[in-house]
């Protein structure tokens, strides 16, 4: 099933290149006061939620997938993980790109640990990035993203992707430069996420997808989730050794070679196998 949050907190199931409106399903979701619970509400109930999509999805209204505006499919996340230098080539070309490393020592990712980014900066598809206007390269980085479905902390390997909803694209949006990670990558708009969420019945294996990134109609990222340096299982682990995971948890496992700058009119055009595709436009921040 391939659920997605479109048109302003609509929930549509994707059939294809249509998607059935059943925002109805949503009325299952608990009524809550404050204080909140940590995470994502339609992602930890996400069970009931599927089966009332299931029954609606017979007679729910349709629109065309062009003529709706995806968001994330995950409205609160509790933090949006991310993994860096997690793809060996992208490691050498940091290493050998002076306008990547500033002069910094890249190691691996066992080195570096995981970062986070902030939760404000996450948008869907439907909205363009909107960069600074500053003068510094900004890239792109094409991720497979896990959307975590239920609380865990300190998870073994071999549970861990028992924990995972589902998959999306995301694209981890960066200013190069000095600073630390978690502010170069936190920028408003900076965490894309889409276009929907893949669940696992759609995905033989997480582990060997194939994806690419064009810019402006030209490949500029290709690879396959075989060659992350921490696969899937172990960064959930990992990520779960320091941070107690909740329900709509975001994951972005890491980036392959070819980053590369973006500017103010370009087109991103993401796609994953099996996950999705998703086109995502640049604008200047105003
Ligand atoms: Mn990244």
């Amino acid at each position: 099933m391939r659920l997605c949050r479109f048109d302003g907190n609509r929930l549509g199931l994707v059939m294809g290149d249509e998607v059935a409106d059943v925002s109805a399903a949503l009325e299952i979701l608990p009524a809550l006061r404050w204080p909140l619970p940590y995470g994502d509400l339609l992602i930890a109930n996400l069970d009931k939620v599927r089966s009332r999509v299931e029954a609606l999805a017979v007679t729910a209204p349709r629109k065309q997938l062009d003529q709706i505006k995806l968001d994330s499919p995950v409205a609160n996340p509790s933090k949006i993980i991310a993994a860096p230098v997690n793809y060996m080539k992208h490691v050498e070309e940091a290493r050998a790109d002076a306008g990547i490393n500033f002069g910094a020592d890249i190691k691996t990712i066992d080195h570096y640990g995981l970062f986070l980014k902030s939760n404000t900066s996450l948008i869907g598809p439907g909205e363009a990035v909107r960069l600074p206007n500053i003068e510094r390269r900004m890239d792109h980085e094409i991720e497979l993203a896990l959307i975590i479905g239920k609380e865990g902390y300190r998870i073994p390997e071999a549970q861990a992707l028992d924990y995972v909803a589902g998959y999306a694209l995301s694209l981890d949006m960066v200013i190069r430069g000095p600073e630390d990670r978690s502010w170069r990558k936190s920028y408003d708009t900076f965490s894309v996420v889409g276009p929907w969420l893949t669940m696992p019945d759609e995905v033989k294996d997480p582990g060997n997808l194939d994806f690419w990134i064009k810019v402006n109609g030209e490949t500029k990222q290709a690879s396959n989730t075989r060659y992350l340096i921490f696969g899937l299982a172990k960064l959930i682990s990992y990520a779960s050794q320091a941070y107690r995971l909740y329900p709509g948890d975001i994951i972005m496992t890491g980036t392959p070679e070819g980053v590369g700058p973006v500017a103010a009119g370009d087109v991103m055009d993401c796609w994953i196998d099996q996950v999705g595709e998703m086109k995502v436009g640049v604008t200047l921040a105003t």
